[in-house]
């Protein structure tokens, strides 16, 4: 199923040692993860336990939202709650059952703590179980932490799926569940590749509604589309289901063996695999062969950020003939990464967390073509004449599957694109004057 691949290198990334460091880190929170999961999830209402400065970050991420309905809010936690002097329980409950009466459309509520909420040590999983039996039946109140103390910026979504999962019914069926919030017009691709493969019934985590959601048991087999998910992958291994391990579907030959691996689970014939991947796979590559130009034989520095590095590199070097020096991911889960690392070619460093000086320092040192990093470097790179791409354009952007295998490569050839323009732009008025 895999004939048209360069063939796997002789020795991937999966034994490379590691360079682990701790120390400071730059990164979003979780509570950016609000932005994507609440247009996927169209009955729930995320409300952020935070601060003001909380309750800015999703305001200005959120950008043209602030027109429509919001579905998602900040209940802020005033300097009289975080001294401990108004009881934080009673005021969540009175804002809660405000919001539910002025928007009985919400089915699913999810209570996010954040920094604050955590300094305090407010107890929001006793809240949500106390608002459950409140609410129950119409609405269902789950809760997460997004806490930049936590998590990065994807872990937000991996803290909401991870909570959704103990709740989900249990059932018998053999079913295929793919987990992962994909933009809808992509989980329809993916879908509609599935059900030509003969494959279904097919589950996904989130679902678009609570009508729509699936049970979970030990014939459950499912497939991530997101490398950050390592606490639902946990949560879904503790209900029985089992993981079908598989490089992540970015780019052409990612899309291909994520399929053949589901594929083989549920004996789908070559032939029908052939017949189905042949013509998305052609227009794909085409699709990167023309986007990747700017790219062949430049290097790529990852800094840690989205969490999907190690896919992301295996992309570039493996599809787009770039040169991968530093690859950092937050942190790295053999059974969740290793058939990424397995198809990345020996030669980049492998790091896992962050001391950002003395990474910034290797970078600078290294002066790659390309470097993948989080908004709060991108600006110091390109001042240092670097080429930098914000990680988090790559959750925002639909990147996943054959028919979007083209922008994924043209999201990394911009930078390089506009740097030849200005470089071409300052010469001409060089030559101008
Ligand atoms: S959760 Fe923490 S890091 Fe995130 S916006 Fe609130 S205070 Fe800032």
């Amino acid at each position: 199923m895999t004939d048209q691949f360069a063939p796997p290198p002789a020795l991937g990334c999966r034994t490379s040692p590691v360079l682990k460091q701790r120390g400071q880190r730059e990164v979003f929170c979780g509570l950016t993860g609000i932005i994507w999961l609440h247009r996927k999830i169209q009955d729930a209402f995320f409300l952020v336990v935070g601060s003001r400065t909380c309750a800015h970050l999703l305001q200005s991420a959120a950008g043209v939202m602030i027109f429509a309905e919001p579905r998602f809010g900040t209940a802020i936690l005033e300097e009289s709650d975080l001294a401990g002097l108004n009881d934080a329980h009673a005021e969540l409950d009175r804002t809660v059952q405000q919001l539910l009466a002025r928007r009985p459309d919400i089915r699913q509520l999810f209570l996010v703590g954040s920094c604050p909420s955590e300094v305090i040590k407010l107890d929001l999983s006793r809240a949500a179980e106390r608002l459950t039996q409140q609410f129950a039946p119409s609405v269902r109140v789950l809760e997460y932490s997004g806490s930049g103390i936590e998590t990065t910026f994807t872990q937000g979504e991996d803290a909401c799926l991870a909570a959704m999962v103990p709740v989900l019914p249990h059932t018998t069926a053999r079913e295929l569940l793919v987990v992962g919030a994909l933009p809808d017009v992509v989980e329809d691709q993916m879908l509609s590749l599935l059900d030509g493969l003969g494959i279904g019934p097919v589950r996904v985590l989130p679902a678009r509604s609570i009508d729509a959601e699936m049970g979970i048991g030990e014939n459950t087999v499912f497939a991530l589309t997101q490398p950050f998910l390592s606490d639902t992958h946990a949560a879904l291994e503790r209900r029985g289901a089992r993981h079908l391990a598989a490089p992540f579907p970015f780019g052409e030959e990612g899309t291909t063996a994520w399929l053949a691996a589901i594929a083989a689970e549920f004996n789908v014939s070559d032939d029908r695999f052939r017949a189905v991947t042949e013509a998305p796979r052609r227009r794909a590559r085409a699709a990167i062969a023309q986007a990747s130009a700017p790219l062949n034989g430049k290097s790529v520095f990852f800094f840690p950020d989205s969490q999907m590095e190690v896919p992301l590199a295996r992309f570039l070097t493996r599809e787009c003939a770039m040169t991968a020096i530093e690859v950092g991911m937050p942190y790295i889960h053999d059974s969740i990464h290793g058939p990424d690392l397995d198809l990345l070619p020996q030669g980049p460093q492998l790091s896992e967390g962050q001391d950002v000086d003395m990474q910034l320092d290797r970078c600078r040192a290294a002066r790659p073509d390309l470097t993948v990093c989080g908004l709060g470097l991108a600006n110091p790179l390109e001042a240092a004449g670097l080429s930098p791409k914000w990680a988090i354009e790559l959750v925002f952007t639909p990147v996943h599957f054959y028919e979007q295998a083209g922008d994924l490569a043209s999201l990394f050839a911009r930078p390089l694109r506009r740097k030849t323009i200005l470089n071409g732009t300052s010469h001409t008025q060089v030559a101008a004057q």
